[in-house]
């Protein structure tokens, strides 16, 4: 850990979770503990919860959970280190790192210093006579040297190893180039440049760092790939974030506009639409969705006007369906993208659009209404259906009201009959909900991506060791009934490796504290850390609880090593209790 643990402490006092978390979602009071709808998963009713008295959070239906710093990484998708340095920013906490840096975030800030430099490499040649072309072709669709610049815009050069020569002139290695993905490693061992003759465009987290590049082919050349991007590293994770979203936060609360290609983002930037993003060379996804619905309160897509625009909308329909964002649909002239229009009209014309922008539903009912033979009652009916079923999906009453209204004029039915029509299909949908919700439930209890997959077969066991594990957790003094034999009866090994950091935790600082742990257990692990800090206490005092839960795993470990039949947990810690009473 690079930062003192009492700055770490000092940061955490400083950032109470209520109020951070609050920052993002809406959270409603329940008892002493607040809940809202998850932030990482899309739900709708809340399964996220705030826990106030000791600092954490967790959430039962994606299982994640933590602290405070934990919390701001996953929102902001940023690293450990990064978090603390963004909520001491928030509290005015002055942070010094000290110079015994771990690895892991060390490596993580070489691969950031590589792809800065490479940037600025990119940039660079757009001056040098090779790289011309790249420029002339940047302006000849339209763009200034301002915006060229602004989105730092460049070109990789033709030859195979223009950039790692760079690179290594600037002190960089090879091993740490790979890390970054901005070379390749040959079979015969030799490095070579990812990307050659492509104009470059580089991807910025919100943090204002360069995470990644998209490079677009220079010739129509159909042998090789059009666009070249970045794979997944340490820094950069592509279904996580979205192309020009460091520059479209700032302008993004009330609406924001999702197009589909990164030329179409930097050219409607320019022309003053501040609010664009794109996905990243990638399909739209689900994490991007979840993204979007921090920022803003709606999507407009943005998308070309043909069959796979169209295709590209439903689609973005279905992944925002879970983030309740309200979703509208732009429509550009046929045959148009967002950067042919601008350049044959005025950027008040794109106004226009955006303010005709027809929104989720209506858009649907246009479409199902798209062919249907006006004279046919049977395409009427049909028609109809499809409309109540669309219209089901819409939680706004008033709107829902308005469309019923037209929908009765324009196609003469009472809508008495559609509002009837309306509530069955909600009916059956609720029901239809209610089976799922169980089946969840059920397949909760079996639970087949635990995160501890060896409790399947161990439940006993586990069961005393996460209880063993949740006590020490609410009563750190408790450490002195545990003998250096315990951690021998733990049978799985997730449970074993908390129980060790928390011993190791509480011997070294008297206390265990969450933040101390981040760093050695992945995000689920720590949410399971946190499940069973919060979880409900039951049994007798936690010493004597404490005392039980040893001794099942004692008897545990003999049986397994006996392989005779095992009680389940709760009848062993019923058994050890009246055994005590008896004596
Ligand atoms: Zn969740």
């Amino acid at each position: 850990m690079a930062i003192s643990q009492s700055i770490i402490e000092e940061i955490k006092y400083k950032n109470d979770i209520e109020s951070v978390v609050s920052s993002y979602i809406s959270l409603k009071r329940r008892g002493k503990n607040l809940i809202g709808l998850c932030p990482f998963h899309g739900e709708k009713t809340p399964s996220f919860t705030v826990y106030p008295e000791n600092g954490s959070f967790y959430c039962f239906g994606c299982k994640v959970g933590g602290d405070v710093f934990t919390f701001v990484k996953l929102i902001e998708n940023l690293d450990y280190i990064d978090a603390v340095k963004t909520l001491a920013e928030r509290a005015g906490v002055a942070v010094v790192e000290s110079s015994q840096d771990d690895t892991l975030h060390q490596l993580k800030n070489t691969i950031l210093e590589i792809n800065r430099e490479t940037a600025r490499f990119y940039y660079s040649n757009l001056f040098k006579p090779e790289g011309k072309w790249a420029l002339d072709y940047y302006l000849s669709r339209g763009l200034t040297p301002e915006t060229v610049k602004s989105f730092g815009l460049g070109v990789a050069l033709s030859g195979w190893d223009t950039l790692t020569k760079h690179l290594r002139s600037k002190g960089f290695k090879f091993e740490d180039m790979l890390q970054a993905d901005v070379v390749s490693k040959s079979s015969k061992g030799t490095y070579f440049d990812r990307f050659r003759d492509r104009t470059m465009f580089p991807v910025i987290n919100v943090r204002g760092n360069v995470v990644a590049f998209s490079g677009r082919r220079r010739t129509e050349d159909k042998t090789i790939a059009k666009y070249v991007n970045t794979k997944d590293t340490l820094v950069y994770n592509k279904s996580q974030n979205l192309f020009a979203l460091n520059f479209a936060k700032a302008h993004c609360s009330e609406q924001i506009i999702l197009v589909e290609g990164n030329f179409d983002t930097v050219s409607l930037h320019q022309h003053g639409f501040k609010n664009v993003v794109a996905p990243l060379g990638t399909a739209f996804t689900k994490e991007q969705a979840q993204i979007l619905s921090r920022y803003t309160k709606e999507v407009i897509l943005c998308f070309d006007s043909d069959t796979a625009g169209e295709a590209a909308v439903e689609k973005a329909f279905k992944i925002l369906e879970p983030t309740g964002l309200s979703v509208k649909v732009l429509k550009l002239p046929v045959g148009k993208d967002p950067d042919e229009f601008l350049k044959k009209n005025k950027p008040s014309d794109f106004e226009k659009l955006i303010a005709a922008a027809i929104p989720e539903t209506e858009y649907k009912l246009m479409k199902a209404a798209g062919n249907i033979e006006p004279e046919s009652a049977e395409a009427k009916i049909k028609f109809l259906n499809s409309a109540i079923s669309i219209l089901a999906s819409n939680n706004d009453p008033i709107a829902v009201d308005l469309y019923l209204a037209k929908l009765a004029k324009d196609y003469e039915v009472s809508k008495e009959t559609l509002v009837t029509k309306l509530a069955q299909i909600k009916k059956s949908r609720a029901v239809a909900e209610k089976k799922r919700e169980v089946k969840n439930i059920v397949e909760k209890r079996i639970d087949r991506n635990d995160v501890n997959p060896e409790k399947q077969g161990n439940e006993t066991a586990a069961a005393a060791e996460e209880m063993i594990i949740s006590i020490l957790l609410k009563h750190p003094d408790h450490i002195r009934y545990i003998t250096e034999s315990v951690a021998t009866y733990f049978v799985t090994s997730l449970n074993n490796r908390i129980f060790g950091a928390i011993c190791e935790d509480i011997k070294s600082n008297q206390n265990c504290s969450i933040s101390n742990l981040s760093d050695r257990f992945s995000d689920r692990e720590i949410g399971l850390i946190i499940k069973l800090l919060n979880s409900e206490f039951i049994g007798n005092g936690p010493k004597e609880t404490l005392m039980d839960c040893i001794s099942v795993l004692k008897k545990e470990k003999e049986m397994s090593s006996n392989s005779l039949e095992s009680d389940d947990w709760v009848t062993q810690m019923q058994k050890i209790a009246e055994n005590k009473k008896g004596n």
